[in-house]
């Protein structure tokens, strides 16, 4: 059973515990009960717990099963309960922020604003927008104008927070880049949703980290452009150091899958591995 599922079922088998006792529990009190239906059905500590009945646990931790199995019922239960209540915590942070986002006049800047061609732009009216921030999703509402010259909409407030052409927020867009960037998208995934509670898809990970690595590749190779033409200077003081060592990196580069198709690997059953 994945990982994830073995949540969900943990998280199903805690909240019977809670809803058949009619009096208040402590956290131990909760333990104590799964840890007593474990000890009841082994086919419970195979399907939720596997690795406590592999030799490597064993020998790590001891054979002591009734004792590993306390011990991993309690990180596993603290474990829900810091992150339900994170989550919580978060959803209301959410709250709170979608409407002091909204609580403003969406950006409206008068019956009509520049345009970028030169034209004017005339306010429209308001337009809903989903944004993914590190509080999770919200919707806000923003002036939306409209140049009849070149065609092309403007919305101040998405300007002014940084959000055009994208549902991610700032803040959002920093996390999953960190993450995509290194290591698999799936794993930046994954640890999305673990670290900042932000549930996002495998995709969108992607498609973020390729964009900012093409932003990156463009200025990189102005800067080349610049430096094989010759208008690069030194730096910093006129008695810049006249030895400079430039030293390469080049051990492994995370890929995906797709990016191995036809190179043969050099693994036994010859595929590349994903960090080749
Ligand atoms: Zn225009």
């Amino acid at each position: 059973m994945q990982d994830h599922a073995r949540r969900i079922r943990l998280r199903r088998m805690i909240y019977q515990v809670i809803r058949k006792t009619k009096t208040p529990l402590r956290l131990s009190d909760i333990i104590d009960k799964l840890a007593t239906l474990f000890r009841n059905d082994k086919y419970l500590v195979e399907t939720l717990l596997p690795e406590l009945v592999s030799s490597e646990w064993e020998s790590i931790f001891g054979s002591n099963l009734v004792k590993n199995t306390y011990t991993a019922l309690r990180y596993m239960v603290l474990r829900e309960f810091t992150t339900g209540i994170r989550r919580r915590m978060l959803e209301m942070g959410g709250w709170v922020l979608e409407r002091l986002l909204g609580s403003g006049d969406g950006g409206y800047r008068g019956a009509s604003i520049g345009c970028e061609c030169g034209g004017t732009a005339r306010f429209v009216g308001y337009r809903e927008k989903a944004i993914r921030t590190a509080l999770g999703g919200m919707k806000v509402w923003r002036a939306y104008y409209h140049c009849s010259v070149c065609g092309r909409g403007r919305i101040p407030q998405d300007e002014r927070w940084d959000v055009v052409g994208t549902k991610f927020s700032p803040g959002g867009r920093r996390l999953m880049n960190r993450m995509g960037g290194k290591e698999s998208f799936r794993e930046g995934r994954e640890d999305l949703q673990e670290v900042a509670g932000i549930e996002v898809g495998t995709k969108a990970v992607e498609r973020m980290a390729e964009a900012v690595g093409e932003a990156i590749r463009g200025v990189e190779e102005e800067r080349g452009e610049r430096i094989w033409s010759g208008k690069v200077g030194p730096c910093c003081a006129p008695a810049a150091e006249k030895i400079v060592y430039i030293a390469v990196d080049g051990t492994g580069v995370p890929v995906v899958g797709r990016e191995t198709e036809g190179h043969p690997g050099k693994g036994e059953d010859g595929r590349v591995r994903p960090r080749g």
